[in-house]
């Protein structure tokens, strides 16, 4: 078996991976200004796509390109999240140089995709595939690859621990090689019923105090979650954003959420902004909690609550993940500051960020390898990379930590 690694090594972002020059695992974008792409030009037999975060899936529609139909492989919540990351793309920045694809490409997929389940084998370019679940967002698989010599996992983007949406990843499928994220590989997470709490707490003190709680959230899971955890700690709540169709989305894949019902409890729990700028500057101004995309500010009705709210120190903004580098929710992290409508201004709202993780930390990383100290792995899709595979070799492993472009052998 012979795997290229054309993005997503050493760095996180524009995940895919090339196995026996047939079959490609993911093909994901990097965001960035210009956005960024796996290198090569890739003419896959097949590709099978781990999850539905743009990183993993943004160019697959470019693969499509002219006559070119490649078979596209992934869950039936991939495959929605795929469609909706394109649309969502395409409205941005579709006819610019942002965007790999046109609407023509995204409509060719419903003629070469492959829906399976977890645990379904199937077959791909000439290699056995095995769907596990990674625990990560719905329908995100560990991607088993069988050439008939070599059995190879590819982790993807996976957590151990349970949460309310999410069952963690449990399965762990013998492997020759194992492809390992290595998102948290530096960090340690709070145990999530503590992150919770403290979340609810500080929201309730808010409220209390006469303040609104924006929580800026992702489209995809951590909105789902969070809606989960407004109802089970009785937080009256608002939900805004592109997160409203993707619960709508889910809710008709009860398999690959951790409790359905639960899941629609909570929807029925929170209030669905479906108006435009005038009823999100009322709701900004009642003691509620909004939960509403983006989940790093870099637009969505975030933005129209946070104007309204930012000069009040009474009020609160909790951030649920991290806030990538050049983003504008990192920069409100590090100045205190927001850009809101093309100008710079000052938030004197209480701002938080609490660690709603969906990756394994350092510990869930190690937990999971621990299965594997017979296997050679392959650290990627990490800012650490190096680092980590170099503390697994200290530990026995066989490891190291390919550079985007690197082919490994066996
Ligand atoms: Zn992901």
């Amino acid at each position: 078996m012979d795997v290229q690694f054309l993005g997503g090594a050493d760095e996180v972002g524009r995940s895919a991976i090339l196995v026996n020059d047939r079959l490609l695992l993911d093909y994901g974008t990097l965001t960035a200004t210009p956005p960024q792409y796996p290198v090569g030009n890739v003419d896959p037999e097949a590709v099978v796509v781990s999850h539905g975060h743009l990183d993993h899936v943004g160019a697959v529609p470019a693969l499509l390109a002219g006559s070119k139909r490649p078979e596209i492989h992934w869950t039936p919540p991939t495959a929605e999240l795929a469609r909706i990351l394109a649309r969502d793309t395409l409205k941005l920045h579709g006819g610019t140089m942002q965007c790999p694809f046109t609407g023509a490409h995204v409509s060719r997929i419903g003629e070469v995709e492959q829906r399976h389940g977890y645990g379904e084998p199937f077959e791909a370019a000439g290699h056995e595939i095995t769907f596990y679940n990674a625990g990560h967002i719905p329908g995100s698989a560990h991607v088993l690859v069988d050439d008939g010599e070599t059995r190879l996992l590819y982790t993807a983007d996976f957590h151990t621990d349970d949460t309310r949406l999410l069952e963690g990843s449990r399965a762990r499928p013998d492997a020759d090689v194992v492809i390992c994220e290595s998102t948290y590989a530096q960090v340690s997470h709070d145990e999530r019923t503590t992150v919770e709490s403290r979340f609810a707490e500080t929201a309730r003190t808010t409220m209390w105090e006469g303040g609104t709680v924006v929580v800026p959230a992702f489209a995809i899971g951590r909105t789902q979650e969070l809606l989960m955890v407004c109802a089970a700690h009785d937080l009256e709540c608002y939900v805004d954003g592109m997160g409203t169709e993707v619960v709508s989305m889910l809710r008709q894949y009860p398999a690959f959420l951790r409790d359905a019902d639960a899941l629609g409890r909570a929807v029925r729990h929170a209030r669905e902004v479906t108006g435009r700028d005038g009823q999100r500057r009322r709701i900004a101004n009642q003691n509620t909690v909004i939960v509403t995309t983006s989940g790093m500010l870099s637009g969505g009705p975030a933005m129209t609550y946070i104007s309204e709210i930012r000069a009040d120190p009474i009020n609160r903004i909790s951030l649920t993940g991290y806030q990538v580098e050049g983003t504008p929710g990192r920069e409100l992290l590090e100045t205190g500051r927001c850009e809101l409508n093309g100008g710079i201004y000052p938030v004197s709202a209480q701002l938080e960020l609490f660690d709603f993780s969906a990756h394994a930390d350092h510990k869930g990383l190690r937990t999971f390898l621990s299965e594997y100290t017979g296997s050679q792995v392959l650290v990627n899709h990490g800012d650490s990379c190096v680092a980590f595979a170099e503390e697994l070799r200290e530990d026995g492993f066989a490891a190291q930590a390919p550079a985007v472009g690197e082919t490994v052998q066996w």
